[in-house]
């Protein structure tokens, strides 16, 4: 009787342990390394929040970008391009070191739908490891240049391809006031928005909005932040791919 007893008390315990490991495994491909604060329910971020995201950097005005960011205490998201970071790695090194998410941008830029799996793979490999060599840490967002790659490419690349929901469409030629309606006419919470910091007047715009919309009560946070504000629900609409993390070529 009393070893039959000490048999399912046994059987109970392994039990325990098995369900115990399957929640921990669980839980760590949530959690990929190097981006510890891409989290399940993070949250210190509040009810009104933006994610700006500037891609093709760095350049001669992130500098610029970086001192007002860091005046407003504003955090957002850079999508480098790898041979930039590579050319420029104290400014991306900055990025970092005061808080700000590296994102990949690609190596050289280049449309992924011309490109084969295995060439798209290669563009993406390349700037990962730069922002590694720079940083330590591989990035885990990957932004496909012009948004562009296609149903095949994601479903093989398996990565966490993040977009946008807003596209302030900073061209080169647009006035920093046109850019700066643009910017405020758009910003709503949860909103994720486009930009680019190789161009001086969309510095000058976002280091001129983001005073007024934090008036308003906005806080701006990184893309990893935002997306886990409530326990990884997303604003309606924003295009997104989540990879399955443990098999994911990139994110580890
Ligand atoms: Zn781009």
């Amino acid at each position: 009787m009393k070893k039959k007893k000490k048999r399912i008390i046994d059987r109970e315990f392994v039990v325990l342990v098995v369900a115990f490991v399957f929640i921990l495994t669980a839980m760590s491909r949530c959690i990929p390394d190097g981006t510890a604060r891409l989290s399940l329910g993070h949250s210190n971020v509040g009810e009104k929040a933006i994610s700006l995201t500037f891609d093709d950097g760095p350049s001669g005005y992130t500098e610029k970008l970086l001192d007002g960011l860091s005046e407003y205490d504003a955090k957002v998201t850079f999508f480098v391009i790898g041979s930039k970071a590579e050319k420029n790695p104290e400014t991306v090194q900055r990025a970092f070191d005061e808080g700000h998410l590296i994102g990949n941008h690609t190596y050289t830029h280049p449309r992924l739908t011309l490109k084969s799996v295995d060439g798209a793979k290669e563009e993406i490999t390349q700037c990962s490891d730069v922002i590694k060599n720079i940083t330590g840490v591989k990035p885990f967002f990957v932004r496909a240049p012009y948004g562009d790659v296609s149903a095949y490419q994601l479903k093989k690349l398996n990565t966490f391809f993040i977009s946008w929901s807003a596209n302030i469409y900073d061209w080169d030629e647009d006035s920093e006031d046109e850019i700066y309606e643009r910017i405020m006419k758009k910003a709503d919470d949860g909103e994720i928005i486009l930009l680019h910091d190789t161009n001086e007047a969309t510095v000058n715009a976002v280091l001129r909005a983001i005073p007024e919309l934090q008036e308003q009560g906005y806080e701006f946070v990184r893309v990893d932040d935002l997306l886990t504000r409530n326990g990884d629900k997303l604003a309606k609409g924003i295009p997104y791919r989540k990879c399955e993390f443990e098999k994911s070529p990139f994110a580890f």
